[in-house]
């Protein structure tokens, strides 16, 4: 992968930079400027409404984008995928439309460990939410999801994998654990940090719906997407009205346009889908498969390296491929650690992740993250894992 790194611009400008925050956002490839930079050279003109050449090409390019977001998670119809602000708007697009086909007796059973943005969309429904635990390898325990889930239950909606834990959710197993209970209700997935890593196939889990983060894969920020199966979007209410999500209207009322415009109010995000569009054919000529590999090998050698460190512990056991190492250190508050690791243009993330709760039952206040990015080269880690022996030794001799 060493020669992907080439096709990064950021760090031809900054060599000294060791970035182990894909986590929260990637780096972005020379792809993603050309299709932001074409957009507004060449392109540029609002979409759906103008009639002359340009607005139509906008259009078309923006339309076309929805085809790779598709092909990457194996949808059935382009038609499927609404275009959001990120797996966080898609969320809460979720939540809004679905709370108004429920009624407050129903419940929804969520994870302990969710981040904010699979947690609190659902809680302003006003419906029972019900919290499944966590295992002690750090995966969200299937067996209590399946014993939570009642014939009122209406969702199951799970983070793919956690952005702490780093671990994968095994969805297949708990598909076939909920039909041996008999028990059917809708199955979202927050994808936010399992799509820049694994392979996934919307149509073979057999989920429901599913959200993801355009700027965690590479794309610009500000662009994400929610895929649902069809028939399901096309039950739901509007989301936002204005411009755009009408078939007709008249001062009295209005009717609602067919998917997936019927979700996208006013002027969306166009040059953001074409760049994301342009974000994921990249991934996908670079092969998920091989960005598994990649990032497997990284997260070991760093596992290794962490493991050298007195009084660090890991947290969980999470799942290599997913490039994710969450730690404590005894005695050095994480903030510091990532402070001074800062100092030295290294890069890792110290907090609760936006996952409060998580943190909560983990009985500790934050925790610091490295996490692997398709740029990240064994020395990243190595200078990275070097740099926090030494703090840590240096703190523990001040
Ligand atoms: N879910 C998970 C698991 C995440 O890691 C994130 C981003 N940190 C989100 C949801 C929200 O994504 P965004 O901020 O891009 O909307």
């Amino acid at each position: 992968m060493l020669k992907l790194r080439s096709s990064f611009p950021i760090f031809a400008q900054h060599p000294e930079l060791v970035y182990l925050d894909s986590a929260a956002t990637t780096q972005k490839p020379e792809v993603v400027f050309e299709a932001l930079e074409a957009h507004y050279l060449h392109h540029n003109a609002n979409i759906h409404r103008g009639l002359y050449p340009l607005a139509m090409q906008a259009t078309e390019r923006y339309e076309i984008a929805r085809a790779p977001v598709a092909r990457f998670i194996d949808a059935a119809n382009p038609a499927e995928i609404i275009f959001t602000r990120g797996a966080t708007e898609s969320l809460n697009l979720l939540a809004a439309t679905l709370s108004q086909t429920w009624t407050k007796s129903q419940n929804i059973v969520l994870w302990e460990g969710e981040h904010h943005a699979n947690l609190i969309p659902w809680q302003q429904t006003g419906l029972d939410l019900r919290f499944a635990r966590t295992t002690k390898n750090g995966q969200i325990d299937l067996a209590h999801v399946v014993s939570l889930v009642d014939a009122n239950t209406v969702l199951i909606s799970l983070s793919h994998c956690s952005n702490v834990l780093g671990r994968l959710t095994p969805v297949a197993t708990l598909k076939k654990m909920l039909q041996e209970q008999g028990s059917a209700p809708l199955l979202c997935l927050d994808a936010a940090q399992s799509l820049p890593h694994v392979q996934v196939s919307v149509q073979g889990l057999g989920i429901d719906f599913l959200v993801g983060s355009g700027h965690k894969l590479y794309g610009p920020s500000g662009i994400g997407f929610l895929w649902g199966r069809r028939e399901l979007l096309e039950a739901l209410p509007p989301y936002q009205t204005g411009g755009e999500m009408i078939s007709q209207v008249s001062l009295e009322g209005a009717t609602w346009n067919a998917l997936p415009w019927k979700f996208e109010a006013g002027t969306p995000n166009i040059e953001g889908a074409v760049a994301f569009g342009a974000a994921l054919e990249f991934l996908m000529e670079i092969g998920v498969e091989n960005i598994a590999t990649h990032t497997a090998a990284l997260w070991k050698l760093a596992r290794a390296e962490l493991a050298k460190i007195d009084g660090l512990n890991l947290l969980g056991e999470p799942t290599p491929e997913l490039g994710i190492l969450s730690f404590t250190v005894e005695g050095v508050h994480p903030h510091d650690l990532a402070e001074l690791l800062g100092h030295q243009n290294i890069c890792i993330r110290a907090g609760h992740h936006c996952a409060a709760p998580l943190h909560k039952t983990l009985n500790i206040s934050a925790s610091s993250r490295i996490s692997i990015g398709i740029y990240t080269t064994e020395e990243d880690i190595l200078t990275c894992t070097t740099a926090i022996h030494q703090i840590i030794q240096d703190i523990k001799n001040a």
